[in-house]
């Protein structure tokens, strides 16, 4: 008899605020440890909690990309438990009336569309962190973290596969990215999924679950729950059964590990946190976040397909990312031929990225510069080739195209008294080439362009070649 998966995702969600959830203190990463942890943070007795609004709106963006409902009076919780980079002794939190419940994403399957229900997001305080084996036999604590907004979205168990749990998550990735909620850094932890996993027989009841915690790439993801399912029916099937469970997963040697029981709701000991108001959240407010409301990427895909007459696969590449997105809209603003600026954003550009390991935020070349390069294309005083050359010196340099072409003496040369005399040259120098030609051979005509090019250190003009050529040897 076959089994079937059940999986439901925690994904905990940094948010971009330049301050805390509940103190002024800055959120900026990589600082040296606690240096950015004020008085709240390090739970100084007294301090009082003063909410951070910029999180609401945010909050709001998601309720309305995942189909979900914004709860109108919401409140936080206080939510128990020890560990020593949590010194408060509590993470405010919500459980009653979490600010965004029921919503859906829809995923492709193979068997069609499949949606997947949210059960909820709500907001609460990141942890501070522990810092083992720099000071040998030493662990420290840095609280640099602690109080970090965090939303936590989490979905029913609807999902029934790595594939789908893989889909789920890079559409939640792209959306929460898209819309300013989180920047979705993975390595730095501002993108972390809890997986919980089960199997059971189809049709049955639901079996007992595991939960995996904190995994920070999609390829690790997917790993940790195809080794714990099957890990789960190998138990299963020589008749022993699941403990319920926290586990890690180790990537180094793909394998889950049991890390501690799974404590239930009623042992963190919840109750309303009495510093903090419930928070009213109007209809104007929700109607007005509406209003500014960015084009999502699909429909974006759309426009740049209908309008710009791009392919889907050029469509899709440029709304990966909303940077990305922004890059080419602003390069179009600069009137350039829509097709040439999507070949080169992912071309050459796309290849500089990637050699750097960088975003296109970080590219040196802004969208204005870029464009006055396609111009220089698109006039011809340029070519292509050249214009790659161009390009690796405007990064270099950080000087426009102009600059470029001008230093370098880069123009191609369309003046055909020069082109002739290259010409001639190269028809001097390869008589069996002209022999060639002359019986019948005139795919060889490619050679003599190459060689004129070759002489004219890619500046002569292609068109005027071919015509000289053709002209002198016909
Ligand atoms: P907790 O607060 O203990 O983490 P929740 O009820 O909030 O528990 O559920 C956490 C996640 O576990 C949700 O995503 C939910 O869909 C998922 N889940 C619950 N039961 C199962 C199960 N039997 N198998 C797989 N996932 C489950
Ligand atoms: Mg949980």
């Amino acid at each position: 008899m076959s089994w079937e998966i059940v999986i439901g995702l925690e994904v905990h969600t940094q948010l971009t605020t330049k301050t805390k959830l509940f103190s002024g203190t800055s959120t900026l990463y990589g600082q040296p440890p606690n240096t950015q942890a004020g008085i709240f943070d390090i739970a100084l007795p007294g301090v009082l909690p003063l909410l951070n609004d910029a999180v609401i709106d945010k909050a709001i963006r998601l309720a309305i990309a995942t189909n979900a409902n914004v709860e109108r009076r919401t409140i936080f919780e206080r939510k128990h438990y020890f560990y020593p980079d949590l010194p408060k002794g509590y993470q405010t939190s919500q459980l009653d009336a979490p600010i965004v419940y029921d919503g859906h994403l829809m995923i492709e399957t193979e068997n069609g569309p499949k949606k997947i229900r949210i059960n909820r997001a709500h907001l609460e305080e990141d942890a501070g962190s522990s810092r083992h084996g720099e000071v040998p036999g030493m662990t420290g604590i840095d609280l640099n973290r602690a109080g970090t907004p965090l939303l936590e979205i989490v979905t029913e168990p609807d999902i029934s596969s790595a594939e789908e749990a893989i889909s789920y998550l890079r559409q939640l990735h792209q959306i929460v990215t898209w819309l300013d909620i989180s920047d979705g850094n993975m390595q730095e932890g501002s993108f972390r999924c809890d997986a919980n996993v089960s199997v059971r027989r189809p049709g049955g009841p639901l079996g007992t679950r595991t939960e995996l915690k904190n995994i920070n790439s999609f390829r690790f993801i997917e790993q940790a729950i195809n080794y714990e399912v099957a890990r789960q029916i190998k138990i299963l099937e020589s008749g022993g059964s699941i403990v319920q469970e926290t586990r890690l997963y180790d990537p180094d040697k793909n394998e889950t590990r049991s890390m501690r029981a799974k404590e239930e709701a009623n042992d963190y000991r919840y109750f309303h946190d009495p510093d903090l108001l419930p928070i009213i959240i109007s209809e104007e407010r929700i109607e007005a976040v509406k209003a500014n409301f960015p084009l999502m990427p699909e429909a974006l895909k759309s426009v740049l397909m209908d309008k710009y007459d791009l392919s889907d696969y050029d469509a899709g590449i440029i709304v990966q990312s909303r940077a990305m997105s922004n890059y080419f809209l602003a390069l179009l603003a600069f009137d350039v031929d829509a097709k040439s600026a999507a070949n080169w954003l992912l071309g050459d550009v796309s290849a500089y990225l990637n050699e750097q390991d960088i975003t296109i935020d970080a590219l040196p070349v802004t969208a204005e510069q870029l464009a006055g390069l396609l111009t220089r294309i698109a006039d011809k005083t340029i070519s292509n080739s050249i214009a790659k050359k161009v390009f690796t010196l405007m990064i270099e340099r950080q000087a426009t195209a102009d600059a470029i072409i001008e230093a370098e003496g880069l123009k191609q040369v369309t003046d055909t008294g020069a082109i002739e005399a290259w010409v001639d040259e190269v028809i001097a120098k390869n008589p069996k080439q002209v022999e060639q030609f002359k019986s019948g051979q005139t795919k060889i005509l490619g050679f003599f362009v190459g060689q004129v090019m070759k002489l004219s250190q890619g500046k002569a003009d292609p068109a005027a070649i071919n015509a000289l050529i053709s002209e002198k040897l016909s």
